[in-house]
C-alpha cells in the first residue's frame, strides 16, 4: 500500500486536486465496471485508440472511487474531495508505478515470452515449483502493456518467486514491459508467426523479444540464443543444445532420451501432442537450471495437469447458468470471475461455490475479509463453501445464505438437483478440490451434441474489423436469427461489454428477448409490423420504416399512445429490391419527416446486394451513389442530424469508401470472411457431437435407410449423435459430407437420419465409442461444409436447431 502523496512523487504527477493525500492505495483500476474496493483504489483514465478512460471517471466516482490519474482536464467540481493526479501519459504512469513497486523486491523473477505457450509454461512452472515456493504470477494471460503492470503490482513481501508473462505485438513494446518485470531468468517459449503483423520479420521480433532478457542471468528455451548472456540453457536436436535430444517416442507418456552435459537422461512427459511436449521440455530446462535432479523433475512432471484457463458458461439443471472456473482459486482470478458473472445479464440471483484459497495459508485473518468484500460487492446471495479453511475463516453478512462442506466428496454425497434453481452459479475451486466433478453434477446432459461458442473469438473478430474502420465510425452488430445461430443474449452481452453502438435484429421478438436478458444497447428491428408495435414500445425498440404503409401505421399508433419523437430508422432502396423507400418517394418522405413530431430519425440506411462479388463492384458503386443522392435530399429537409450506413461485413473490407457513419457487421463477427482472406478471424461456433456406437461390417453390407450406403471392404462404421433434426443437412449424406474425428476426416456413409448419422472411420486410427466428432468449427471451416452442399455459411450456421445445447467459453 502506498499513499497518494508517494504515488504522485513516483509517477511525477502534478497534484491538481489533493483530496486525501494520506489515502492508502492497494488496488489499481482501469475499468470502472470492475470496482470492488473503492476506498483503496486508484483509477487510471487510460486512453486507447478506441476508448477514453476519462469518460468513465463519473461511473467510478459513483461507485465510491476517490483517487484518479488523468492526462487531461476534467470537470473537477463534480468530484469534490477526490484526489486528481495529472500526468502527460496515464499508461506510462501506471507502468512507472509498477516498475517502482517491482524495485522494492529482491527475489527470483522468471520472465516468460514467446509466440505461443506463455500461459501454459507459466502455469506449469507454478505447478512444478509450488512445493518449495510462495509464487506470485500473472493472472490468466495478463501479458499486455496493462496486464503486466497489474501482474507486477501483486508482488508482496511473502513471495519467494515470481512468474510473469510478457506479450508484445509491435516493436518498442518490450522495453516498457522489461522495466516492470526485470526478470532474473528469461524463458523464451518459441518464435512463431503468431502476431507477426507489427514486425518486419522474425529477426526483428526475436531481437525485440530479447530485450526482456537484458538484465537476466540466464535464458532458457528451445532456440539457440546468440545474445551476450552469461548462461543459456536450450533444448533441441542439434548437438549444441544443452539438453540434447537423441530420441523421442510419442505417446502417453512421451519418452524423451537426451544428454545433459554428456550424461544420458530420460524425461517422461504425460502428454503426446507436440505443443505440450515442447512446453514441458522448456519447463524441464528451467527446473534443471534451478538445480532440481532429473528424478525429481520426472516425479513432478508426472503430476502435471492440462491447463484449461477458460471460463466456461453453460446451462445447468433447474434453469441455472453455470460459470465453470474450476482451475484455480486465487484472489485475482476470483475478481475476474466475479466480473465475468456480473457481465452476464442473466437477471438470476448469484451463487458461488468456493474452495479454500491458495494464498490464504499464512494470513487467513487478513485474506478472507477481502474475499467477503469481493462477494458482497458482486451481490452474491448464496455461498457454498467447501474446505477446511474457507468454512472456518470466511464470514459473510447475514444477508448471504451460506452452506458449508468439509470436502468435495461431502458436497457430492449430499447434493440434490433441487438444491439450485434458476441461479447463476460460479464454481471456483483450487485444482486439487477437483470441482469439475461438481460442474458435471450441476450440468444437464440430455443430448450430447453441443454448439460451442467461443466468446473470445467473437471479441477478437470485432477487434479485427474495428481496425479497418476510420476513427469514429460506429458499429451495429447484427444479431438476428439468434446471432447467426450462436445464441442471443450471451453474444449480445459480450458485444455490449465491448461497446458496440447498436444491435440489429430481424423481428421484434428477438429484440424483446435481448431486453429481457438485460441488454440496454439501442436495438434496431428490421422487420416490424403493426402487430408488434406494442412490444416495440414497451421494450424500447427502434423499428425500421421502409414504406409509407408502415410509416403511417406506426405514426398513428404513436399518436394514440401519445408518444413523441420515437426513434426510428429509414431504409431506402438502392438495388437489393427487398425493403426500402424508392427514389421517387424520397421528396414526399422528406416533406413528411420534416413536419412530423412523432418520429425521430436515428439513421438512414440501405443494403448492398453483392458487396462480396468483384464482378459486381460497378453495381455496388452505383448503389453507393444512389444512396448518397437520397440521403442528401433527406439531410436537406431534416433540421437535425442522423447516421448513414450501407456496409455489411464484406463491404467493410472491399469497399472502405462506403463506411460512412456506421457499418453493420454480421457474418464476419462470427468468424467467416466471405470471398476475401484479409483478416485473421477465429471461428466462433464449433458444432460437436460424440460417437454412440462402433460396428465392424463386412464387404457388401449396407448402412442406413434404403440401403444406399454400401460397404465395399471390411469397414469400421461409427454412429454419431447428430441428424437433420439438429441441422445436419440430409444433403451431406452419401459421402458428400465429412466429419472430423481424432484429427482425420471421415466421410458420411448412407443417408443422414433424423437424430443420427453414420460415418466411415476405417482409416481413422484409435477411434473409440464416446469419442468426440467435430461437424464444423476450427479444424473444419463452416465454409467447407457449405461448399460441399452448394450453399452459403449463413444457412449452415443458422440451421443448427434450437435443441442443440449452446455452451459458451471465455478465456
Ligand atoms: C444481415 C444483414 C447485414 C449483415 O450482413 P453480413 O453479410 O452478415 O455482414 C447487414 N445489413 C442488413 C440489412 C442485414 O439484413
Amino acid at each position: 500500500m502506498y499513499s497518494i502523496a508517494t504515488i504522485a512523487e513516483v509517477t511525477g504527477a502534478e497534484l491538481l486536486q489533493p483530496g486525501d493525500t494520506g489515502r492508502s492505495i492497494a488496488h489499481l483500476l482501469h475499468d470502472s465496471r470492475a470496482v470492488t474496493f473503492p476506498d483503496s483504489s486508484l483509477f487510471f483514465a487510460l486512453q486507447t485508440a478506441r476508448s477514453d478512460g476519462h469518460r468513465f471517471i463519473d461511473d467510478a466516482w459513483r461507485k465510491g472511487v476517490r483517487a484518479f490519474v488523468i492526462s487531461h482536464e476534467v470537470d473537477r467540481n463534480a468530484f469534490a474531495g477526490a484526489s486528481f493526479l495529472r500526468v502527460p501519459d496515464t499508461l506510462a504512469a501506471l507502468q512507472a508505478l509498477a516498475a517502482w513497486h517491482r524495485a522494492q523486491f529482491d527475489l527470483p523473477v522468471i520472465g516468460i515470452t514467446g509466440s505461443n505457450g506463455k500461459t501454459i509454461v507459466k502455469e506449469w512452472l507454478q505447478q512444478l515449483l509450488e512445493p518449495e515456493h510462495r509464487i506470485v504470477r500473472s493472472p490468466r494471460s495478463y501479458n499486455s502493456q496493462i496486464g503486466v503492470a497489474l501482474s507486477v503490482w501483486q508482488l508482496r513481501p511473502e513471495h519467494t518467486l515470481a512468474l510473469f508473462e510478457a506479450g508484445i505485438s509491435q516493436p518498442g513494446e518490450m522495453e516498457r514491459l522489461a522495466r516492470m518485470i526485470r526478470p532474473t531468468v528469461g524463458v523464451l517459449t518459441n518464435i512463431g508467426s503468431a502476431h507477426d503483423e507489427g514486425f518486419l520479420d522474425t529477426e526483428q521480433k526475436r531481437s525485440e523479444k530479447g530485450r526482456l532478457f537484458e538484465g537476466a542471468r540466464a535464458v532458457i528455451g528451445p532456440e539457440p540464443w546468440t545474445g551476450l548472456l552469461p548462461q543459456h540453457i536450450s533444448w533441441g536436436v542439434e548437438s549444441g543444445a544443452s539438453l540434447h535430444m537423441v530420441r523421442l517416442e510419442q505417446g502417453t507418456p512421451t519418452l524423451v532420451q537426451a544428454e545433459y552435459r554428456g550424461v544420458p537422461v530420460e524425461i517422461r512427459i504425460p502428454f503426446s501432442d507436440e505443443a505440450s511436449v515442447s512446453n514441458a521440455l522448456t519447463c524441464t530446462c528451467v527446473l534443471i537450471y534451478l538445480g532440481y535432479s532429473i528424478d525429481t523433475i520426472n516425479e513432478r512432471l508426472a503430476g502435471l495437469q492440462a491447463v484449461d484457463m477458460r471460463l466456461q458458461l453453460k446451462h445447468g439443471a433447474g434453469g441455472c447458468t453455470l460459470i465453470n472456473d474450476s482451475y484455480s482459486a486465487d484472489f485475482t482470478s476470483l475478481q475476474l470471475a466475479l466480473n465475468f458473472m456480473a457481465q452476464q445479464q442473466t437477471g438470476q440471483p448469484r451463487t458461488v461455490i468456493l474452495s479454500d484459497f491458495a494464498e490464504s495459508g499464512s494470513a487467513p485473518d487478513r485474506f478472507y475479509p477481502q474475499v467477503a468484500r469481493a462477494l458482497e460487492g458482486a451481490a452474491v446471495g448464496k455461498a457454498v463453501l467447501i474446505g477446511h479453511d474457507v468454512t472456518r475463516h470466511l464470514s459473510l453478512p447475514p444477508s448471504v445464505e451460506v452452506q458449508r462442506y468439509a470436502s468435495t466428496e461431502d458436497f457430492l454425497e449430499q447434493y440434490h438437483p433441487a438444491q439450485f434453481h434458476e441461479e447463476t452459479i460460479l464454481v471456483k475451486g483450487a485444482r486439487h478440490f477437483r470441482f469439475e466433478r461438481i460442474v458435471a453434477a450441476l450440468e444437464t446432459r440430455v443430448h450430447q451434441t453441443v454448439l460451442e461458442i467461443n466468446l473470445n473469438a467473437l471479441a477478437h473478430n470485432l477487434k479485427q474489423y474495428r481496425a479497418l474502420l476510420a476513427p469514429g465510425t460506429k458499429v451495429m452488430a447484427m444479431v438476428k436469427a439468434f446471432s447467426y445461430g450462436s445464441g442471443s443474449s450471451e453474444v449480445a452481452s459480450i458485444l455490449q461489454f465491448h461497446h458496440v453502438d447498436y444491435l440489429g435484429v430481424a423481428y421484434a421478438d428477438e429484440g424483446v428477448a435481448l431486453r429481457q436478458a438485460g441488454i440496454s444497447l439501442p436495438i434496431m428491428v428490421m422487420n416490424a409490423d403493426a402487430s408488434s408495435f406494442d412490444v416495440l414500445v414497451e421494450w424500447q425498440l427502434q423499428p425500421v420504416l421502409y414504406s409509407f404503409g408502415i410509416l403511417q401505421d406506426f405514426e398513428r399508433y404513436l399518436q394514440r399512445a401519445g408518444l413523441q419523437a420515437w426513434p426510428v430508422h429509414v431504409e431506402v432502396e438502392t438495388g437489393m429490391n427487398r425493403l426500402g423507400f424508392s427514389s421517387v418517394e424520397i421528396p414526399s418522405l422528406a416533406r413528411h419527416l420534416q413536419q412530423t413530431g412523432w418520429l425521430r430519425v436515428q439513421s438512414v440506411f440501405s443494403h448492398l446486394a453483392a458487396s462480396e462479388d468483384p464482378a459486381q463492384d460497378g453495381f455496388t458503386d452505383e448503389q453507393g451513389a444512389r444512396f448518397a443522392t437520397m440521403v442528401a435530399a433527406l439531410e436537406a429537409a431534416l433540421p437535425y442530424r442522423f447516421l448513414k450506413h450501407i456496409s455489411n461485413s464484406a463491404a467493410i473490407i472491399r469497399h472502405p469508401a462506403l463506411q460512412l457513419d456506421m457499418v453493420r457487421l454480421g457474418i464476419g463477427l462470427y468468424g467467416v470472411e466471405i470471398e476475401t482472406k484479409q483478416l485473421e478471424l477465429e471461428a466462433v461456433a464449433t458444432l460437436r457431437s460424440t460417437i454412440a456406437q462402433l460396428k465392424r461390417l463386412e464387404a457388401g453390407e449396407t448402412v442406413s435407410y434404403n440401403r444406399r450406403g454400401v460397404v465395399k471392404e471390411a469397414s469400421l462404421i461409427a454412429t454419431v449423435r447428430i441428424g437433420y433434426a439438429d441441422g445436419y443437412s440430409r444433403r451431406l449424406g452419401y459421402g458428400v459430407g465429412k466429419m472430423y474425428v481424432n484429427g482425420h476426416l471421415a466421410p458420411v456413409i448412407g443417408t443422414v437420419c433424423m437424430d443420427m448419422t453414420m460415418i466411415d472411420v476405417t482409416h481413422v486410427p484409435g477411434v473409440r465409442e464416446g469419442d468426440e466428432v467435430i461437424l464444423f468449427g476450427k479444424p473444419l471451416p463452416v465454409q467447407q461444409l457449405a461448399d460441399w452442399i452448394g450453399t452459403i455459411p449463413y444457412e449452415v450456421m443458422t440451421g443448427v436447431s434450437q435443441r442443440v445445447k449452446r455452451v459458451y467459453f471465455q478465456e
